[in-house]
């Protein structure tokens, strides 16, 4: 584990002494900030980015969360929001206008697409590629304004050049900017690869107890600033201060959080392929060729996130293998201490003939326990 991520998720930027010493900082549960004369209040409310005035903006507990964040990723700075949609919509309202493209690599969070597809209606167009550069190179326009990349993604877990797409961006004066949820910070350091923008879910990983809902963006000042102006204080996702309390207390032990899914991720991993009736493992850690040397040269360690293809895959048999799960619970989201199974398969047989597994904190001979019962299941 890296020594100065450690630091960031627990004692960076905390200044107990202004706080009356305490160990943990106080939640400013205040919508607005007073001034001892107007001056100062008028020279302060021409700068809301850097000063206290009103919670839509800038607030003491949300800052202290950007400001671990922005270090974790090794950006210069970084705007929190009320969900990872609400940093994701922002950042694409902001960038963006009438006759602009931009271009998906991977597949892309769901919602992050119907987005998109709203964003037509405003003169702004979309299509996705897979990850291949020379696939992405031909699919850039000359009105490509952003390439929006996803790595590892949500459901396959694919994984693109991070250094090849932000070379071939630069030289075409294109934006870069990365959904990073999977990895987190401490897996992956997409700006270190030259990616402008990082964006996070706080919901997942980050605030790691599936008790808060929480997004982020981070970036170099400028970008970051632009989008606090427009998409951030016009569209109006602010995090609240509680929430991001909440955060900052998942971000205590994400560095032993993570290391714990790794663990259990790959012994699980590890379980499933010794199980004849799994087809395929779609993990980071399973690939092969290119893409096996890119994922181990831009992911410092694997998260718990995978997924599945049974043999024979029909809605009936995906069924009972999940519903005979007992630790395994059903239900979206993932990153907190509970393992998840879902399946995007519908009864009617559209979707994918997926199993998607988000591993938890348990104790991987509970986790290994479980998932006998549910082949047991399918094993009649
Ligand atoms: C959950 C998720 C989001 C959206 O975050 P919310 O906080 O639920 O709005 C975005 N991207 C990925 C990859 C996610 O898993």
């Amino acid at each position: 584990m890296n020594v100065r991520d450690s630091e960031i998720c627990t004692h960076a930027f905390e200044d107990h002494q202004a706080h009356h010493g305490a160990m943990i900082p106080p939640i400013y549960q205040t919508s607005l900030f007073t001034f001892p004369d107007l001056e100062t209040f008028s020279h302060s409310q021409l700068k809301e980015r850097e000063h206290f005035v009103y919670s839509r903006g800038l607030n003491p507990t949300v800052k202290l969360l950007e400001d671990k964040l922005a270090a974790l990723e090794r950006g210069e700075h970084c705007k929190a929001f009320a969900s990872g949609m609400g940093a994701i919509s922002a950042t694409l309202m902001t960038l963006l206008g009438q006759g602009d493209h931009v271009l998906l690599v991977n597949q892309t969070y769901g919602p992050t697409v119907e987005l998109l597809e709203h964003l037509r209606g405003f003169g702004i167009e979309y299509h996705t590629t897979a990850g291949g550069m020379d696939e992405i190179e031909r699919a850039l326009r000359p009105e490509t304004r952003l390439i929006y990349i996803e790595s590892p993604s949500s459901m396959l877990m694919q994984v693109a050049d991070l250094r090849g797409i932000a070379e071939l961006a630069r030289e075409r004066g294109i934006l870069t900017a990365i959904d990073n949820t999977w990895a987190t910070p401490l897996f992956q350091k997409p700006l270190t690869l030259g990616i402008d923008l990082a964006i996070h879910t706080l919901s997942k990983y980050l605030g790691g107890h599936s008790d808060v809902v929480g997004g982020a963006v981070v970036g170099p000042h400028a970008l970051i600033d632009r989008i606090f102006e427009r998409g951030h204080q016009l569209l109006g996702a602010t995090l609240s201060p509680h929430n991001a309390f909440l955060v900052l207390r998942g971000l205590r032990t994400l560095p032993i959080r993570m290391q714990q899914h790794q663990a259990n991720a790959l012994r699980v991993i590890d379980y499933l392929e010794r199980q004849p009736e799994v087809a395929r493992i779609h993990h980071p850690s399973r690939l092969s060729g290119d893409a096996q040397r890119l994922a181990r040269h831009q992911l410092s360690g694997y998260a718990g996130l995978l997924s599945l293809e049974l043999a024979a895959p029909d809605y009936a048999r995906i069924a009972r293998f999940i519903d005979s799960l007992r630790i395994f619970k059903i239900g979206v989201s993932w990153g907190g201490y509970e393992s998840l199974a879902i399946s995007p398969l519908r009864p009617d047989g559209s979707g994918v003939p997926l199993i998607r597994l988000a591993v938890g904190l348990e104790d991987s001979e509970l986790l290994l326990e479980d998932l006998q019962r549910g082949f047991n299941a399918i094993r009649t």
